[in-house]
């Protein structure tokens, strides 16, 4: 299991919920865990107040988690993590006083001292995770850290011992792995995260790569992890649309170079892909990390063919890093139970059997039914459409979030795991279930808001986005999508998008490593149709989507030529043309369809008859509050509502 910051470490409490976190991740068959980044100073944080391995102290608040992953039969190495430059504090250091593009604060640089006091930090810390009780430590060598600052002229234009040339920028990384090994003895696990392919303007070259694979073996390693891209790169590396396994090239690559393990990473989530790596000779081991927030037992299940029943981690970043970058505690979109294990136990039991009917099969409603039949409650889920997933059924039809259609697989194969009877194609009327149920979990959802101009009522050039995406109507040349929140983003792509490119040359990924950073430049594909994005707000146009994600959005529609208009006033229609008022200024605009994606609204016309009934009514999803809906808040609404049934109880005494 990769490493993962979880924001926990600095939690009050933390360590407790660490261990039980990372105790679930071993029962559930990690072979091998990696803690999320420790600083071994405090400079080397990377944030005020982040988790440190710097005193004696600190060894003793990791023996909780040590134990309690070692009482599971696991393993657990400590990443020890120098944020450098990105670290975001004014105390932080590099090897050159260059500022990061993705933070404010400029570091000082390091003198000749400062350098071999740092590496003194890291031996520090190995040695303390050691007495910890930890089985070893990974050295964070990638993602644009202090190492691969250390590695690149970029960022190390130093001229003493510790810059200049290649042998000797990668010093500071060679001597922290030849003194920890001196240090913690030949039985701890030393592992090296290694830069294979920087992807950022000047980054490392792959003989660099090799040179540096090789010189960290001989100071003592035992095996090699994958580390792609630097955060500051503008490539996608762990998002939804980064095909399933695409960077294993880079690892497999560097096969044979050394004699040592080599580890895979970056979008394995699911046991095929991590089965076709391992055969193709790709690597030695996986690693994946979100997968293991998603689904703790993903390595049981696969071992005990019981994959359909995987929670699939979607790679859409909205619970995980992008709770982190809100400095809020990591969890999951797909598995809200991540890092709150001890608040909604998986093998807790109510203490009453009640009835419930859940109306509404998106993914509140289908959380709520697994999770209330889960719990020994007689769940029957009710549905107007013809399958279920609600919402999710749209969201799937988007170029590069097919994952949704594995989280709807999950659904379904919990849905009959745990008896729920499922009515598809059956609109609820409240009459219908009052009587038969003790419960009632309204999960209606939402229906898009509807958009008013002069002349445009009724027209049949005005279309709303779930005609749109599925395919009920077939959308004209020039287009003007009213909205720019994540639905409007998303159906700009599904209309901009001509066919499936190859990830590599959309992007400008260099394959064959042969430019420094393994950068090319990008080929991307024009759009088929002359789109404009619209939105009355002043502003960035797709200011409010996820911080890790919206960039690819933004860079995506900008690339394929989509025009983006705001702090717009809409004026009328006539004649085909929109009229509005754009930056003060009236202006028009002929388009062939005006799809509307203005947000939505609650569906609700069923509460107020439920609560005339004697039955215990909760609403959940997009029918409680439409306002800051998405999927994560309805799967967690789902849970939430599920535990609030009844009385509940871990082990109940029969
Ligand atoms: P819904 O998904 O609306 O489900 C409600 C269900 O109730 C429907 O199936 C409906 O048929 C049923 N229903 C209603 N009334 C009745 C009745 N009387 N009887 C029987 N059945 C009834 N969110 C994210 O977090 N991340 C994303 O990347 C993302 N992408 C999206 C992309 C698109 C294109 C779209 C459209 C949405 C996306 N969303 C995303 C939003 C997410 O899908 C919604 O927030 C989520 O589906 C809301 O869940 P819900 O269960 O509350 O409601
Ligand atoms: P949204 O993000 O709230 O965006 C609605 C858009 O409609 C805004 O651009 C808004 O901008 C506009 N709008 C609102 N009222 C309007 C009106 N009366 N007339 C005209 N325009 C109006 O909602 P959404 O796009 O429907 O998305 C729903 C949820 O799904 C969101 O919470 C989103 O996070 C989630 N989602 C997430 C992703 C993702 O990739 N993470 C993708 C899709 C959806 P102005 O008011 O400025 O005009
Ligand atoms: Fe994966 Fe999304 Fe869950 Fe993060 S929030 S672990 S990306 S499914």
């Amino acid at each position: 299991m990769g490493s993962m910051h979880t924001g926990l470490e600095e939690s009050k409490g933390g360590m407790a919920a660490l261990a039980r976190f990372y105790a679930e991740r071993a029962a559930g068959g990690a072979a091998l865990i990696v803690t999320g980044g420790i600083a071994p100073n405090r400079e080397g944080a990377l944030g005020p107040g982040g988790a440190r391995m710097q005193r004696k102290r600190h060894a003793r608040e990791h023996r909780l988690i040590t134990e309690a992953v070692h009482n599971e039969g696991g393993r657990i190495c400590m990443q020890i993590l120098h944020g450098g430059r990105y670290s975001y504090h004014p105390f932080n250091v590099a090897p050159s006083a260059k500022k990061a593009p993705i933070n404010r604060f400029k570091p000082r640089q390091l003198t000749d001292y400062g350098v071999r006091r740092t590496i003194r930090s890291f031996v520090h810390a190995a040695e303390l995770a050691k007495s910890a009780g930890y089985d070893g430590v990974e050295i964070m060598g990638s993602e644009g850290y202090l190492i691969n600052q250390f590695l690149v002229e970029e960022t190390n234009t130093r001229e003493d011992r510790w810059g200049g040339t290649f042998k000797k920028r990668m010093l500071f990384p060679v001597e922290i792995v030849r003194r920890i090994r001196e240090a913690c003895g030949p039985d701890f696990l030393i592992m090296y995260r290694l830069s294979m392919l920087d992807l950022v303007p000047k980054g490392s070259s792959w003989e660099e790569v090799v040179t540096l694979a090789k010189a960290v073996e001989s100071a003592g390693a035992d095996v090699l992890n994958t580390g792609i891209g630097w955060h500051e790169a503008r490539i996608p590396t762990i998002a939804t649309m980064v095909p399933r396994g695409h960077f294993s090239f880079v690892t497999k690559k560097l096969k044979g170079h050394v004699g040592i393990p080599l580890v895979a990473t970056n979008r394995f989530n699911n046991p095929e892909t991590c089965e076709m790596a391992l055969k193709d000779g790709v690597s030695d081991l996986i690693s994946m990390a979100r997968p293991f927030l998603a689904d703790p037992e993903i390595v049981v299940k696969s071992e005990l063919n019981r994959a359909h029943e995987i929670n699939t981690c979607i790679g859409c970043n909205q619970a995980c890093l992008d709770h982190i970058f809100k400095r809020k505690v990591a969890t999951c979109l797909v598995n809200p139970r991540a890092s709150h294990e001890g608040k909604w136990p998986l093998d807790a039991k109510a203490s009453t059997s009640l009835r419930v009917a859940v109306v509404g099969s998106g993914p509140a409603g289908l959380s709520a039914s697994i999770e209330a039949a889960r719990l020994g409650h007689d769940v029957q889920l009710f549905d107007e459409g013809r399958e279920i997933g609600g919402q999710f059924n749209l969201a799937k039809k988007i170029p590069g979030k097919e994952e949704f259609y594995e989280t709807l697989r999950y659904f379904e194969n919990m849905l009959e795991k745990f008896n729920v009877k499922t009515h598809l194609n059956h609109p609820v009327i409240a009459s219908e279930i009052g009587a038969h149920f003790d419960a009632i979990i309204l999960a209606s959802g939402v229906r898009p808001r509807g958009f008013h101009i002069p002349g445009l009522e009724n027209q049949a050039e005005i279309v709303g986005y779930t005609d749109v995406l599925s395919a009920k109507v077939e959308v004209g040349r020039r287009v003007a999508i009213i909205g720019a929140g994540g639905i409007g983003f998303d159906v700009a792509d599904f209309l901009s998008h001509q066919s499936e490119g190859h990830f590599s040359q959309t992007w400008g990924i260099d394959e064959e490593l042969k430019s420094r950073g393994g950068l090319l430049d990008s080929v991307s594909g024009e759009s088929p149709r002359e789109i404009h994005l619209f939105q009355r707000s002043e502003g960035k146009v797709g200011g409010g989507l996820g911080k890790t994600t919206g960039w690819i959005h933004r860079k995506t529609l900008k690339d394929r030529g989509v025009e983006t208009h705001s702090g717009v006033e809409y004026q009328s229609w006539s004649d085909g043309t929109l009229h509005f008022i754009e930056g003060g200024e009236e202006k028009s605009l002929e388009v062939d369809h005006v799809v509307v994606c203005a947000g939505q609204e609650s569906r609700q016309e069923l509460l107020a008859e439920l609560n005339g009934l004697n039955v215990q009514v909760q609403v959940i999803g997009g029918a409680k509050d439409a306002r800051g809906l998405d999927a994560q808040r309805a799967i967690r609404e789902g849970l939430e509502a599920a535990y609030a049934l009844s009385a509940w109880s871990v082990n109940p005494v029969s």
